[in-house]
């Protein structure tokens, strides 16, 4: 983490108990979370939704928070982290301007210090006044020093400690959005990037693909080998999307069996040529029990693909997507369906 990032971490913490202060809100959990987001201006959508309320003079209080911090965030690790993190954060700066208070408060000691000593010295003064003036400023100076001394390090020791606490949260952002089991990303990371995906292509008019697969009769799969068997071949599954799509697209387990891959920058006709190499990758895979050599057999996995249309939202997308998912499975299962679509006549094509 770079400098930058702790004083913008800092700044929001303060930033949302400055709001919360200026609204009369309590400073609980619940609201903290949400106006520490809405001060980091990193969940467009929850800052949306507060402007909207307080544009409509709703209030924004501890039951909102908590059913805004549901809608956007969702993620009670990811929150306690935050939560701990702000409160950390808060701590050490309050620590940082105590000292900086105190310093501050020893110079103008040692002012007056100095100011004494020079006020003892006359025209009548002997050397021996001169010395000790002399002497008083020095040991007022040498306090002055090991109090910076002191500032150094505390700011060092600081400045680790906000170093940790920045990776615990990046740690915590990426463990909320990867899925338990297969390790790939999870439904709530696939939002984010579909979302942050089509506002690219939009902008720069490059094509767009959403790929959505489904492994084929896995509910039999799991009722004859049982279902940690089923795990097994989920993750699997979900490393052969991972080897066979192309480093700039986005492989998720969008739910149970079900796995999405968001193609950037992808024209439909390179989608499909990728989505048949995975296929064929699964397909290729013959299963075997490690604990006792027993063979399962293969599974299979059928898939839909739609390229986005201009204005199109992403629920749009992912439904033409799965209609052409289960097009795939109506055609007999273990294929790609693609959506050809010519403006206004959109028409699918087993390959
Ligand atoms: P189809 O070819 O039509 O997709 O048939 P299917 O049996 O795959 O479809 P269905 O939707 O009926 O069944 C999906 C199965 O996926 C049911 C459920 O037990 C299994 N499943 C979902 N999530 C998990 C999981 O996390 N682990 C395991 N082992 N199985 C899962
Ligand atoms: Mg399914
Ligand atoms: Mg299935």
């Amino acid at each position: 983490m770079n400098g930058e990032e702790i004083e913008f971490a800092a700044e929001w913490s303060a930033a949302a108990l400055r709001l919360m202060a200026d609204s009369g809100i309590p400073p609980s959990p619940e609201n903290y979370t949400i106006w520490f987001h809405y001060a980091s201006g990193r969940t467009p959508d929850l800052n949306k939704e507060i402007d909207a309320r307080i544009a409509r003079h709703e209030p924004v209080d501890t039951e909102t928070a908590i059913a805004l911090h549901e809608q956007f965030m969702g993620d009670g690790n990811l929150t306690d982290v935050t939560i701990s993190t702000g409160a950390k954060l808060n701590t050490e700066v309050d620590r940082i301007l105590k000292i900086i208070e105190e310093t501050a408060g020893n110079s103008s000691t040692f002012g007056q210090s100095v100011r004494a000593a020079s006020e003892a010295l006359t025209n009548h003064s002997t050397p021996n006044d001169v010395a000790h003036a002399v002497e008083a400023i020095i040991a007022a100076s040498r306090k002055m020093e090991e109090r910076s001394a002191e500032l150094e390090e505390t700011l060092h020791a600081t400045k680790s400690e906000l170093n940790d606490l920045q990776q615990n949260l990046e740690k915590a952002h990426s463990e909320a959005r990867t899925d338990g089991l297969t390790g790939v990303n999870n439904r709530k990371a696939f939002d984010e990037a579909l979302a942050r995906e089509m506002a690219a292509a939009s902008a720069d008019g490059k094509a767009l693909c959403l790929v959505i697969g489904d492994i084929d009769h896995f509910k039999k799969f799991n009722d004859t080998f049982g279902h940690r068997t089923g795990d097994q071949v989920l993750k699997l599954v979900a490393n052969c999307l991972k080897s066979g799509a192309l480093q700039h697209h986005f492989v998720a387990r969008y739910g149970g069996e079900e796995f999405a891959v968001v193609m950037p920058a992808t024209e439909i006709e390179m989608a499909e040529t990728v989505a048949n190499k995975i296929r064929e990758t699964v397909q290729a895979r013959e299963l075997v029990k490690r604990s006792t050599g027993e063979t399962l057999g293969r599974v299979t996995m059928s898939m839909g693909i739609a390229l986005l249309r201009p204005g199109e939202t992403g629920a749009g997308l992912i439904e033409r997507a799965d209609g052409c998912l289960y097009a795939a499975k109506h055609a007999g299962r273990n294929c790609v369906i693609t959506e050809m679509h010519e403006p206004g006549v959109p028409q699918a094509k087993a390959s």
